[in-house]
Parts: structure tokens; sequence; C-alpha cells
């Protein structure tokens, strides 16, 4: 099976820290509709002016926005290979849409992970979630905290909050997710592409049980 694949679960769920570990082991590029999103409003060019308070809000970008950057992307080279799509897509006309993009490249999705968590555990992890300003690693203050406080043990960088990820701003994401998202998870299901991981039961075994399915 091809090692295109993509990573579904609510805003919170992990999938940008097990994307960013499992793409070394695959060599292949991890690709957040998030990072771009947040790189095109800070490089303040059309589309991050035209998506920033969507952002700031955690509403959904449009999707003919969302699909057409994510066709770009996957027509690079760097891709050939496969990806980790993390964060799209968000919408079964996403969903949708991405199976068209990859048939018109000639190849088909191979998995599409689905790391479980609920509520409470989503609110809990995003408000004290902080990130470094320099390499973009993550940590937990309850469950991850940095050595020393507000510096990135890897690279001694600065730590900052995400501006969605206030209390308030989480639980609307959340709601948009369970909205729009969660029947992106049957979308799935129906195609026999989905595999269900506990998103709760800690990063390093979340990473095995993904190169378990991934391998066998
Ligand atoms: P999360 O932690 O909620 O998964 P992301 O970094 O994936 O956060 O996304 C941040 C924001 O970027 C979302 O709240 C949304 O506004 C926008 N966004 C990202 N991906 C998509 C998408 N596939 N469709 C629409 N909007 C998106
Ligand atoms: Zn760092």
């Amino acid at each position: 099976m091809s090692l295109d694949m993509v990573f579904l679960g609510p805003p919170g769920a992990g999938k940008g820290t097990y994307a960013k570990e499992l793409v070394k082991l695959f060599n292949i590029p991890h690709i957040s509709t998030g990072d771009m999103f947040r790189e095109a409003v800070a490089s303040g060019s059309e589309l991050g002016k035209k998506v920033e308070e969507i952002l700031k809000r955690g509403d959904l970008v449009p999707d003919d926005l969302t699909i057409s950057i994510v066709k770009d992307r996957l027509s690079k080279e760097d891709c050939k290979n496969g990806f980790i799509l993390d964060g799209f897509p968000r919408t079964v006309d996403q969903a949708k849409a991405l199976d068209e993009i990859l048939n018109f490249l000639g190849r088909e999705l191979g998995y599409a992970f689905y790391f479980e968590v609920n509520e409470e555990v989503v609110v809990q992890r995003i408000t004290n979630r902080r990130i470094c300003k320099n390499c973009g690693k993550i940590y937990n203050l309850l469950t991850m905290p940095p050595k020393v406080d507000g510096k990135c043990d890897v690279c001694g960088g600065e730590l900052f909050q995400r501006e969605d990820d206030g209390e308030e701003v989480v639980r609307n994401r959340y709601k948009v997710y369970m909205e729009n998202t969660y029947p992106v998870i049957e979308y799935y299901q129906k195609q026999n592409k989905l595999f269900t991981i506990d998103g709760a039961s800690g990063v390093d075994s979340v990473i095995k049980e993904v190169l378990n399915i991934v391998r066998r």
C-alpha cells in the first residue's frame, strides 16, 4: 500500500506531534494545512489576509481555498513516495476532492488514521500547549513541560502559545470538528481505509501502533 496517509482527529489529538516523528522514519513530507495557513498569516500574503480572522475564531477556511493549496502541494516532487496530511480533509467535500487529486496523480490514499480523544482531553492539552518559535517542537505544561521554563529543550528557542489555543476558541474548534470533520471518519470507514488509534495513550505507544499497521 502507498504511504499516502491522512491524520484525522479533533484539535489536540496529537496529529502534529505524531506526524513530525513519523515523517522522520518514513522520509516523506509532513503537510499541515494549519501550518500553511499560519505561515501565510505571518508572511502577510493575500491568502494570509483572507484567512487571518477565520483562524482566530477557530472556524474553517472555505473549501475552495483549502483544496487548491493542498492540490498544489501534493503535486510537488517531494510527495512522490508518500506524505502525511495533517488537518486535511476536514470536510466530506475536502475528502472527495482529495480522492480526485490523488486519482489525477495516478495514486490512491493508503491509510486514514483516526486519533480518538474526548473533549476534556482536547481542552486540557491545547490550553497547556506551548510551541518553540524556532524549531516548532510542541510541549505541554502539564504532561511534557520544558526543562527550563519558557525555553525549548532542543534548541533553546522561546516558547509561545498559539493565538487560537485559548479555551473559548478551543471549544469552538471542537464543535466545528464534530459538525464538519466527524463525518469524514465515516467516509473513510466506508472505503475500508480507517484505522482508529487511542490518541490518549501516549506518544510512543501511538507511534508504535501506526508503525505496526503500516508495516504489516
Ligand atoms: P488543530 O490543532 O485544530 O488541528 P490546525 O493547525 O490543523 O489546528 O488548524 C488551525 C486552523 O487552520 C483551523 O482552526 C482552521 O481555521 C484552519 N484550517 C486548517 N486546516 C483546514 C482545513 N483542512 N479546512 C479548513 N480550515 C482549515
Ligand atoms: Zn526548539
